[in-house]
């Protein structure tokens, strides 16, 4: 795997990224959980550079992490769909949902952050790493 490609539900969106990922993680914090409308986010943190919209061009909304850092969600503005996230605090990476990656099989959690925040029902897999916040 040396790269992958992600489009939104409704396909206007399409992204590439040109790269192995960096960090795999799901995130079961509050805002995750709101923005995705899933139980927790599933992400794939990828260099900035490495990432192209090859198709149409999403949306954003900005707001603040609970450290105080300037987080940036792009979503398609047809659609809905989440698409990926930049976070101030990491300027060279994005963090792209698993749930928009056209073929995701690959995908292998490093960490569970925010484990703290996680609903009761959410089953953490005891051979991933779990963090009460984000680490760091
Ligand atoms: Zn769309
Ligand atoms: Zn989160």
């Amino acid at each position: 795997m040396t790269g992958f490609t992600a489009r939104c539900l409704c396909g206007a969106v399409q992204l590439s990224v040109e790269a192995e990922p960096l960090m795999m993680a799901n995130c079961h914090c509050d805002d995750c959980r709101r923005a995705t409308g899933a139980s927790f986010a599933s992400v794939v943190h990828v260099p900035a550079d490495k990432l192209t919209v090859t198709a149409g061009e999403p949306a954003s909304f900005e707001h603040e992490s609970d450290k105080g850092s300037k987080m940036k969600k792009f979503f398609c503005s047809s659609c809905g769909s989440q698409l990926f996230g930049a976070n101030d605090a990491w300027p060279d990476r994005r963090t792209v949902r698993v749930g928009v990656i056209d073929d995701a099989s690959w995908f292998k959690p490093r960490a569970n952050v925010y484990a703290s925040r996680k609903l009761p029902a959410t089953i953490l897999d005891p051979e991933v790493k779990a963090f009460d916040k984000m680490p760091g």
